[in-house]
């Protein structure tokens, strides 16, 4: 493969040159100089003949701010990363029961290319070759050349970018993929997947072959970071339940044999794949895109796995070392024709809520005022926020008192 910048890559809407575009390039820098260790892919010409030297990586936030070092926008094969991705596909078309009827969501602790089946005849998890291939066969479709058309569609709206296919890897992955051949056989014989073995592992080999950028990967990540809405494009490309649960099983299966030392360590689902890239989340923030082919002995880019370890630390992103004091949710109080006017802002989940009764509680005197709670500037209400607000409501009212909610977009719902 011949890697080359993408066209028509994502447009930076962000600072560039700005102190986290210079954080990635110190990053790049520091484990450049060091000694990570790994060999390229050789199992087909187009990842034999992958430059060893390319490295880059890219971020982008929840709010669509893009940021880049190294390489960020030279192409490569997307592999496995697109395992999540299709899962997310499978998930919107099928739904969640139906997929998990034939795929399962457990870490299988064997390679990725194993036979694992559980005790039902399903794959363990859509992470690994035959869970892979299995859900290929859930997306509903006539042909394989439908089914792999609507797999790049999603694909690129995950991305923002029309992605193409690298023909000459696919023809390699197909004239030697005989094991995966192979897994879909015995996963058609369990009854897992659907239709004939070549619509599903064709598709598969195209799916694996799709080119990406370290700069479209984070861009893939940020739609999963942020409820499904792609931050560059704002176009909805899978709904919030749907990010959440593909985030679950990358965060549980997406790391090959290290997925468990990878949530200890990174902190952040995650997947990789053996062209050299990685995906990594931090929900409700970043997705971060990585790309540097040699492989360590798990199979997962050696200095995308460094520079992943060094961003957790320098940028806080670690998943379970969340801020437990974030802004409030309270923008500011003021006296309005004798009421108190306390207008709330951003998004309110369960701690905001919880803020905002205890500080109403702290600085209303009830026999004197009546209060009005304005959502004007608020994004959105997490239904348990909505849930306290409304009891807030009702016990205020309950004891005589007068609170006013106002909700003109309707966000605690009916
Ligand atoms: N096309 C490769 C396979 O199915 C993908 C391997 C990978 O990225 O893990 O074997």
């Amino acid at each position: 493969m011949v890697a080359r910048p993408a066209e028509d890559a994502p447009v930076d809407a962000g600072p560039t040159g700005g102190p986290v575009d210079a954080a990635l390039e110190q990053v790049i820098e520091r484990i450049r100089a060091g000694d990570t260790a790994g060999i390229v892919a050789s199992y087909i010409p187009e990842l034999a003949g992958a430059d060893p030297e390319h490295f880059g990586v890219s971020a982008i936030s929840a709010l669509g701010h893009v940021y880049r070092a190294g390489d960020a926008d030279v192409e490569f094969t997307i592999q496995s990363i697109s395992k999540p991705f299709v899962y997310a596909l499978a998930l919107e078309e099928i739904g969640i029961e139906a997929v998990r009827a034939r795929v399962g969501v457990e870490p299988s602790g064997e390679p990725f290319n194993a036979i694992s089946f559980d005790a039902a005849g399903r794959p363990v998890n859509p992470m690994i070759n035959l869970g892979a291939i299995t859900t290929t066969s859930l997306i509903p479709a006539d042909s394989a050349d439908e089914r792999f058309g609507r797999i790049r569609s999603a694909l690129s709206a995950f991305a923002g970018r029309a992605l193409q296919l690298d023909e000459a890897a696919y023809l390699s992955e197909a004239s030697t993929g005989d094991r995966n051949v192979a897994l879909a056989g015995l996963a058609k014989a369990n009854g897992a997947l659907i239709g004939e073995v070549e619509d599903a592992v064709d598709p598969y080999f195209r799916q694996c072959s799709l080119k990406v950028t370290a700069a479209d990967l984070a861009a893939m990540g940020a739609t999963l970071a942020s409820g499904g809405i792609n931050p560059l494009t704002g176009e909805q490309v899978i709904s919030a339940e749907t990010a959440r649960r593909t985030l679950s099983v990358m965060a549980s299966c997406g790391m090959y044999d290290l997925s468990g030392q990878w949530i200890l360590d990174v902190g952040m689902p995650a997947k990789s794949g053996v062209g050299g890239g990685i995906v990594a989340v931090t929900p409700g923030s970043f997705g971060i895109g990585v790309f540097s082919p040699p492989l360590d002995d798990a199979g997962n880019s050696a200095r995308g796995t460094a520079v992943l370890k060094e961003l957790v630390a320098e940028f806080g992103l670690h998943l379970f070392d969340r801020p437990v004091t974030p802004v409030s949710p309270i923008e500011t109080i003021r006296e309005h024709d004798g009421n108190v006017v306390v207008y709330l802002r951003g998004e309110l989940d369960f701690l905001a809520a919880e803020r905002i009764a205890f500080e109403i509680a702290e600085s209303v005197s009830w026999e004197t005022e009546s209060l009005v709670l304005d959502l004007g500037s608020v994004t959105r209400v997490e239904p348990v926020a909505a849930r306290l607000l409304r009891v807030l409501g009702a016990r205020a009212r309950a004891h005589g008192r007068d609170l006013t909610i106002v909700d003109e977009r309707r966000l605690l719902g009916d």
